[in-house]
């Protein structure tokens, strides 16, 4: 399997040099060139297997130059039960006969992005290997909160490897700050930048394409490379566990195989959909697509009107993993839709780019609302989502996911769709424990609590244990304290490095 760029066609490499590369060198994305068939029999006997399997199972149909020890390798040494606390990796929770939580939070760090940054590490050495790359690899990162302390777990540590991680100075909550500061390792460092998410990308996202820093990182031994989800190696895992979930359904009756599902996902890179959309390229019977947003609700306007406007408002949010305007993976999906045709993308990424803004051809926008249907919410009807499912059935989720049940629920309301229906859940609500809580109780329940009295009070009202992984954030020490302006990245890159 080849992988070509979404700007030029003309581009084909190995997924081993796609994974070390993350970008296209001319600011395209790796797609591969066309997606494996898989069969209603092999997903049927999915349902029987562990993750490890499924992992496999996806994962050897994309990494086609991998050897299978060497992949095999990749997932047991990421998908393990001490990291995820549950041998299930993605276990589904079953809410009602509709509607089941894929809980995607089980991770090292309390949230999705585990799924993928915990293997990520493990392509990239491997590709490392494969291609004889003799540079230290240097990871550069923009988070909007919980992609920095999910890359920093992955890498810390890992031979042949930097990691530096760039969030955005107030849009992060304090859990996920702490959890950055406070992280150890070897290869690692962490900046706050002034400004929002998008600065912060597009500052990373500048640094790539700079041909002169390339050379000079070049000439000093360093090769850049990103664990953004534009990665390859970053979607790959995801496609995973949309499998896994719905061989879980047929595993525990609650569907037959053939049986269509929709999915719902709380959108802001557009990773995690783009990786169910993907896992129906591949024959995974799924119906509709629900693409749900916070109030900054660009992909909202787009799905139902083909137009991508990204001069709005931003909005600092209660849902900040979502907080985005620049939905980076829309490219990947522009590219499937118009039929791999990389001269629109590359056009109406131009448009973006000089005034962001562009219009889909009408054959692109029917058949995205063919299938995909979006909808967003605000923090208040955030909020209410979280206190009504509690109310109703005792679980609790974290502010992202009551997106996805606020959207959902008004979805099956609006169009009577009783089909079964997998809410992915993507973070635990320990990560953003004042919101659930203020969500669950009320402002007062709150006020004065630092984010560790927080925490307490939230195992007391969920009666869920409190994640080792935050609970110890207590004892630590910031180390990381450095806020730079957001035309200064660069210089944090080269400072980091000591090069001149
Ligand atoms: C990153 C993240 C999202 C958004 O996922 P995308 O793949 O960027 O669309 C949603 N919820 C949480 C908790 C996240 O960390």
């Amino acid at each position: 399997m080849q992988y070509h760029s979404t700007r030029d066609k003309g581009i084909s490499v190995s997924s081993a040099q796609a994974i070390k590369q993350g970008l296209s060198e001319e600011g395209g994305l790796f797609v591969p060139e066309s997606f494996p068939h898989v069969s209603l029999d092999e997903i049927e006997s999915l349902a029987g297997k562990s993750y490890h399997c499924r992992a496999y199972f996806v994962l050897s149909k994309f990494l086609t130059d991998f050897s299978e020890e060497d992949l095999r390798g990749c997932i047991t040494s990421a998908y393990t039960k001490e990291k995820f606390g549950t041998d299930a990796i993605a276990p589904v929770y079953k809410l009602n006969d509709e509607v089941y939580f894929l809980e995607l939070w089980h991770g090292p760090t309390c949230a999705f992005k585990d799924m993928a940054l915990q293997i990520l590490p493990h392509f990239l050495t491997t590709s490392m290997k494969m291609t004889n790359e003799d540079k230290e690899i240097i990871i550069l990162v923009a988070t909007s909160g919980d992609t920095g302390k999910a890359a920093l777990e992955g890498f810390k540590d890992v031979a042949g490897t930097r990691i530096i991680v760039f969030y955005p100075d107030n849009g992060v909550s304090e859990i996920q700050k702490l959890q950055m500061v406070t992280q150890r390792g070897n290869n690692v460092s962490v900046a706050a930048v002034k400004g929002n998410f998008d600065d912060a990308q597009n500052g990373v996202k500048q640094i790539f394409t700079d041909a002169e820093y390339k050379d000079l990182l070049d000439r000093n031994g360093f090769k850049l490379s990103s664990a953004n989800s534009i990665n390859w190696g970053r979607l790959v895992p995801q496609i995973v566990y949309y499998f896994s979930a719905y061989a879980d359904l047929l595993a525990s009756g609650e569907i037959s195989i053939g049986d269509e599902v929709n999915v719902v996902v709380p959108t802001g890179n557009f990773g995690n959909i783009l990786a169910s959309y993907y896992a129906k390229k591949m024959g995974l019977p799924i119906k509709t697509f629900i693409c749900a947003s916070n109030e900054n609700n660009v992909l909202t306007d787009f799905i139902k009107t083909g137009v991508y406007n990204k001069n709005r408002r931003f909005h600092t949010t209660i849902s900040p993993s979502m907080d985005i305007l620049i939905s980076s993976n829309l490219e990947r999906f522009l590219y499937d839709l118009s039929g791999c045709d990389d001269g629109i993308v590359r056009e109406l990424m131009e448009k973006l780019r000089s005034e962001g803004e562009y219009t889909v051809p009408a054959d692109i926008k029917a058949a995205m609302q063919s299938m995909f249907d979006a909808d967003f919410c605000d923090d208040k009807e955030t909020m209410a989502a979280i206190r009504k499912t509690f109310d109703e059935s005792g679980y609790v989720m974290d502010t992202h996911t009551a997106v996805a049940k606020y959207v959902y629920d008004k979805y099956r309301a609006r169009t009577g769709d009783n089909t079964k229906t997998i809410i992915a859940s993507t973070a635990s609500p320990f990560k953003f424990n004042q919101s659930v809580l203020i969500a669950l109780e009320d402002y007062n329940a709150v006020a004065g609590k630092d984010e560790f009295e927080l925490l307490e009070l939230l195992r007391e009202k969920s009666g869920m244990k409190v994640p080792e992984s935050l609970a110890e954030l207590k004892d630590r020490t910031p180390i990381f304290n450095t806020v730079v302006e957001k035309d200064q990245m660069q210089n944090t890159v080269s400072d980091f490095l000591k090069v001149e």
